[in-house]
């Protein structure tokens, strides 16, 4: 078959391209030149590829306006494909940025909440930090003072007043109450999240945060104030016990008004977003409870609480109508009488101020000191003064030492407390300082 074909192509050419003699007479002479079959083929080689190139050569010429529009055109496509990705990109990117911008701005503000919530907390507990340092010193310093017979308490620095932090306990009912008001406020905080933006779920996530950080802190206060109010209750309980009520000393309303005026509130109301006016309310009725606490405290500490004497004494001779000890006839007794060793310390039972230190008709060598709120007391038979009139005493500061002068039988202190001018039973006081330890 090959061989058949390829003998029919040999004879193609043989027919075309048989072996020619071209003869040409030039002066006379005739020449010729004989070509073979292998010169007429290469001969119609080199025409051919001559030919094509003219061809091709005259085409791109006459065509050559419509190939460079062509190009063109195609370089157009090409140009405005590549925009149009370019422009998706850039608002993709102008998303993503205003997304961020969007975070960012969300971030900061709930970040200056959060932290001016916690600033308010801070300032609030250290607030409750010095007023329970004040009373632990408190507590400290009647502990010296022991029971009227000069020993220590059995438990010894046991105190009511619980000053150390405990955990924060307010009451679960409250709490619960609180968590769900907290929560509340909590949720109506910054402005509405379009659910269909891409950052929902983070700022979402965010808020969830924040919010329930908010709770605890709104339930932070609530445990202070609770705290707080437990302190009031006890120490009002101690004044209770003395015969001379907390109403006597404090004034309540009189009290929170001040609170408003003077501290004022611990967070400016203005100028602050939705979610902290709400805390600011709940940190302000703590701080209320604070403040009062702190009144009553100061009412606490006008209270003659403590003995006169703190080291070993005997408790001899008792408030109210007995028989005198010089006269023998029935006669009230204003005070409180212990015996002790010559010149033992005689201490003021709270600070104050010396009122009087000096000789006076039956108590020979007497100070009285006024711790203000209308409590005084009176130290007498002394055998030394060592304070002055004018001068500031301390709780359990030495006023004098225990000696027999005035109108005395043996060596001994007349002690006496007076409200508002009215003698009290010192050994009620007493009591009740005791109670601040063994209750
Ligand atoms: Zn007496």
């Amino acid at each position: 078959m090959s061989r058949k074909k390829s003998g029919q192509a040999k004879r193609v050419i043989n027919r075309w391209f048989k072996e020619r003699q071209i003869y040409h007479r030039s002066d006379g002479v005739v020449h010729f030149i004989s070509m073979s079959t292998r010169t007429q083929i290469a001969l119609a080689s080199v025409i051919g590829a001559a030919l094509l190139w003219v061809a091709y050569a005259s085409v791109n010429v006459v065509f050559k306006e419509q190939i460079i529009v062509a190009k063109e055109r195609d370089r157009r496509v090409i140009e405005t494909v590549f925009n149009k990705r370019l422009a998706q990109s850039q608002r993709a990117y102008d998303d993503v940025s205003s997304l961020n911008v969007i975070m960012q701005r969300e971030f900061d503000a709930t970040m200056a909440e959060i932290s001016s919530r916690h600033q308010t907390l801070k300032a609030m507990v250290e607030r409750k930090v010095s007023v329970a340092n004040d009373l632990q010193a408190l507590s400290k310093s009647l502990s010296e003072a022991g029971s009227p017979n000069g020993q220590k308490p059995a438990n010894g620095n046991r105190i009511m007043i619980d000053v150390a932090p405990a955990e924060p306990t307010p009451r679960q009912s409250r709490v619960s109450m609180l968590r769900r008001q907290a929560a509340r406020e909590a949720s109506l905080q910054g402005a509405q999240i379009p659910l269909n933006s891409p950052a929902a779920p983070a700022l979402q996530q965010m808020r969830a945060a924040s919010s329930e950080l908010y709770v605890e802190q709104v339930l932070l206060l609530a445990s202070l104030e609770e705290r707080a109010s437990k302190k009031i209750d006890e120490l009002k309980l101690i004044l209770a016990s003395t015969g001379v009520g907390a109403e006597q000393l404090t004034t309540a309303p009189k009290i929170s008004n001040l609170v408003l005026a003077q501290g004022g509130p611990f967070v400016d109301p203005s100028n602050v977003s939705d979610i902290n006016s709400a805390f600011f309310r709940h940190a302000n009725r703590a701080a209320l409870v604070v403040d009062q606490l702190r009144e009553v405290q100061n009412a606490v500490n006008s209270v003659p609480l403590s003995s006169p004497v703190l080291v070993s004494r005997k408790f001899t001779s008792g408030f109210g109508v007995r028989r005198d000890p010089i006269t023998g006839s029935a006669a009230s007794h204003q005070g409180i009488d212990f015996s002790a060793a010559w010149a033992a310390p005689i201490a003021s039972t709270a600070s104050g101020i010396v009122k009087f230190a000096g000789v006076r008709a039956g108590y020979g060598r007497c100070v009285e000191v006024d711790h203000g709120n209308g409590f005084m007391t009176r130290y007498a038979h002394l055998n030394r003064i060592v304070v002055r009139q004018g001068q500031k005493v301390k709780l359990n500061q030495k006023v004098g030492e225990l000696g027999s002068s005035g109108r005395s039988t043996g060596p001994h202190i007349h002690y006496e407390v007076m409200f508002r001018g009215q003698p009290r039973n010192p050994l009620r006081f007493i009591e009740a300082g005791r109670y601040v330890f063994e209750s």
